[in-house]
């Protein structure tokens, strides 16, 4: 259930757009802030879609609900609504919010088949008499029109940089469970690979172009050899998958070479069991705050991502 449990009703069909709103808040008025404050909050006075905040992003109400967000029927009735938080505060973590809404604009973009154009991609005072959002129409040009150019370009770039098929590269892999449990693999951040809550126990990685091998760190063990084959039954444990039997994993390393004249990487993550996803971690690299593996050794993990950089 949602924190705003479907008070503006449901919509009944797939968003058309997304409003981008600024909060207006101070730059106390994080994710952990409006978790505590919206259950006690008067909805009727408003509420979003979405909170994006230095410290996490808020869902406050699905999707397929209604939100009252812009003072506008049609708006409230037909469109999304994010908030980029804390943008009364330091002007550095407002753009970082404001990337990270963007971004998160791209995706449910893709998802419910947007086309990001100046009627898609709304600002609130289009609809209603208020300085929303006053932060990003101040940083991009002080007009509507400048600052949903910015918005559409930025959500278009993101929308691409999601694909990745520009080059064709496509990972394909596949987890088991320390239940044994063997899902269905998938292909890039077309999904994800595992059930959130349940352990890792097993990866297996193939690739169209290039070659790829890959490891895992085995919780509370070590790492497991090189592996490059691929197995999806993950009965060829001698190549064909990296793990030990049904123990949990906390860590897995990727090496991918591309073919010749193709510069790309491997990117993936992972996510501790019911926890967030950690950073994406490129390759081996250990420049950039990065480990040279991805996951947090002492910890189980339940979901995988791989794809192209
Ligand atoms: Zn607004």
């Amino acid at each position: 259930m949602s924190i705003c449990k479907g008070i503006a009703r449901k919509r009944g069909r797939n968003p058309i757009g997304i409003f981008i709103h600024n909060d207006a808040g101070s730059k106390n008025a994080n994710y952990a802030y409006y978790k505590n404050w919206l259950p006690k909050h008067n909805l009727e006075n408003g509420f979003a879609h979405y909170y994006v905040c230095s410290d996490g992003t808020l869902q406050a109400e699905d999707d397929s609900n209604m939100a009252w967000h812009c003072g506008n029927e049609y708006g409230n009735t037909n469109y999304l609504s994010i908030e980029v938080c804390q943008s009364m505060g330091n002007l550095t973590t407002f753009k970082k919010n404001e990337t990270k809404a963007l971004k998160l604009a791209a995706k449910l973009c893709k998802k419910y088949g947007i086309t990001p154009n100046s009627s898609t991609i709304k600002l609130h005072r289009e609809v209603y008499p208020t300085g929303c959002p006053h932060r990003s129409v101040e940083i991009h040009g002080g007009t509507v029109s400048k600052t949903k150019n910015y918005f559409i370009k930025k959500i278009k770039e993101y929308m691409g940089d999601k694909t990745t098929t520009d080059s064709g590269i496509v990972f394909t892999y596949a987890v088991k469970l320390t239940d044994g449990t063997i899902l269905p693999s998938v292909k890039n951040t077309n999904d994800f690979a595992g059930i959130r809550g349940k352990k890792i126990a097993a990866v297996s990685i193939k690739v169209n172009k290039g070659k790829v091998k890959y490891r895992v760190h085995v919780l509370g063990g070590k790492w497991i050899s090189w592996k490059t084959g691929y197995d999806f039954n993950f009965k060829n444990g001698k190549n064909g998958y990296s793990g030990n039997e049904n123990k949990a994993i906390d860590a897995i390393q990727i090496i991918y070479t591309a073919p010749s004249g193709i510069k790309k990487k491997v990117k993936y993550r992972v996510s501790s069991v019911n926890g967030d996803y950690y950073s994406w971690q490129i390759g081996t690299e250990k420049t950039n705050g990065q480990d040279g593996y991805a996951g947090n050794y002492k910890t189980a993990i339940d979901r995988l991502q791989i794809t192209v950089k």
